[in-house]
């Protein structure tokens, strides 16, 4: 079951590419596998899973020893800098950084362990109250400042999207990341790029490809519903 909803979310990514005239080799699927027992973290893998996403640090350090060493795990929910230490060096990038505290942490104890550490800003494009993330206006002066900063490597931008019934109303949200993040990727900020774009969830990921995604992080759509 997890290998048939696999195979149709990758076939909705490549029907989203071609219509946005993509190639789908761009755009990586991460199966958020946040809540769901191992054995089917393990299903998803032998259907060709490699990229998993969980948002909790405990989660993701547990699991990872369970299942093989080729998985690529994402943070991708809210992280307190009391629990940084222990994802660094386990996740491949950090989709989640929501302020200068938590990257100034990030960098602390990645200078510490002597070790790089790839993150993504994380964007609150609609101005969610209940959303952590920056705002568009903020983003810059953050990844100027956090450009200094020898053993973080910002790559890109990640937003969350409202939750919404029809997919198309977040179109603007993802035109407006997308935009924003070429322009960014324009002013050449030393130690700052911007080639990844991880936004898109079940209800959206679609639109997200087609406005130009880079990540998909897919829950429901692959494991059901927690
Ligand atoms: C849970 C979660 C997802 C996946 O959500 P689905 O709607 O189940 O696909 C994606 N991104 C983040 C940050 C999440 O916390």
């Amino acid at each position: 079951m997890i290998k048939e909803s696999l195979e149709e979310v990758r076939e909705n990514i490549r029907q989203a590419c071609r219509r946005a005239g993509r190639d789908p080799k761009e755009v990586t699927l991460i199966a958020v596998s946040k809540t769901k027992p191992v054995p089917m973290l393990r299903e998803a893998y032998e259907a060709g899973a490699r990229d998993f996403g969980e948002n909790k640090v405990q989660e993701l350090a547990a699991k990872k020893p369970e299942l093989p060493d080729d998985i690529r795990w994402h943070m991708i929910g809210h992280l307190q800098r009391n629990k940084v230490h222990q994802v660094i060096g386990k996740a491949v990038l950090i989709h989640s950084v929501d302020s200068l505290r938590l990257a100034e942490q990030i960098e602390a104890d990645a200078a510490r362990k002597g070790l790089d550490v790839d993150i993504l800003l994380e964007v609150n494009v609609a101005r969610e109250e209940s959303k952590f993330g920056f705002f568009l206006e903020e983003t810059e002066e953050a990844a100027r400042t956090i450009s200094a900063f020898p053993h973080v490597h910002i790559k890109g931008l990640m937003t969350i999207a409202p939750f919404v019934e029809n997919p198309e109303e977040n179109r603007e949200i993802f035109k407006k990341l997308y935009q924003f993040a070429v322009d960014i990727g324009r002013k050449n900020i030393d130690n700052v790029t911007m080639d990844v774009l991880s936004m898109g969830m079940t209800g959206d990921y679609q639109v997200a490809v087609e406005e130009g995604a880079t990540m998909v992080r897919v829950g429901t759509g692959i494991f059901g519903a927690r």
